[in-house]
């Protein structure tokens, strides 16, 4: 699992999510857990290892690891603390995101991408860091029921039950940004109807759990391959649960 969470932050790293040294990956230590593995600080998303990682507990008490923490814990802590269904919390400050979070545009359905928050996402009206339990609860209840929650002047939070997902929708919230500014600088925005963005919703809400993994097990490869790390070959077999992919015929 600490092989998992290194593994996402150098998908982050590889895809547009890095600043500096900041962002940070934490996952519960097993599901129902009140442990979560984190990131360490003074190292970027790129370089750290799973014996980096720090277990941490909900009030922020160090279980394990050496290394120094990042002074947000709260934002991860407070998140697990409220909800129970989330194992995966990703931090970080992508730039198309960080652009949106610090203006007064709306999100637009364009795009595949987009269409993953459909159902919406939460906006934590400040801009001030979140070291404190407090305004680490405040994360927690802008966020709500939701994936993805937008910390104005500042980044997002993504999360879900798998690293994987986290991973993926943090990856597609900043790509489907990167598209509506690009998509804005050309012309007035077309966005999808709402009865197309619905039935896609419902399409990919179907195929979520295959497409999810594949998604990561290729930008997985993309960044190690950009990192000039031995990457993983791709699968010979063909997933099923990919959006795009036929439905597999049961053999005679
Ligand atoms: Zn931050």
């Amino acid at each position: 699992m600490r092989e998992r969470v290194t593994e996402a932050c150098r998908i982050l790293y590889a895809h547009g999510q890095e600043h500096f040294y900041l962002g940070h990956v934490s996952a519960r230590e097993a599901p129902g857990s009140d442990r979560f593995w984190v990131k360490p600080t003074g190292m970027g998303l790129g370089e750290v290892k799973p014996d980096d990682l720090v277990l941490l507990d909900l009030d922020g008490q160090r279980i394990s690891g050496d290394r120094p923490i990042h002074h947000e814990m709260p934002i991860h802590a407070e998140i697990y603390r409220r909800r129970p269904d989330v194992n995966c919390v990703v931090h970080t400050h992508p730039f198309h995101a960080a652009a949106f979070a610090a203006s007064t545009a709306d999100f637009k359905m364009i795009s595949q991408d987009s269409i993953l928050f459909a159902n919406g996402f939460g906006w934590y009206d400040s801009a001030i860091l979140v070291v404190t339990p407090e305004q680490g609860r405040g994360v927690a209840q802008a966020l709500g029921e939701h994936r993805l929650v937008v910390l104005r002047n500042h980044g997002i939070a993504a999360v879900d039950d798998t690293i994987e997902s986290a991973t993926f929708l943090a990856v597609s919230f900043d790509r489907s940004l990167q598209l509506q500014a690009m998509a804005a600088s050309l012309g007035p925005i077309r966005e999808i109807a709402p009865d197309e963005v619905a039935a896609m919703n419902e399409y990919f809400g179907a195929s979520y759990g295959g497409r999810v993994e594949v998604t990561f097990e290729y930008l997985l490869r993309q960044a190690d391959a950009r990192m000039g790390r031995p990457a993983a070959e791709p699968p010979t077999d063909r997933p099923t649960g990919q959006a795009g992919a036929a439905p597999l015929k049961p053999s005679r």
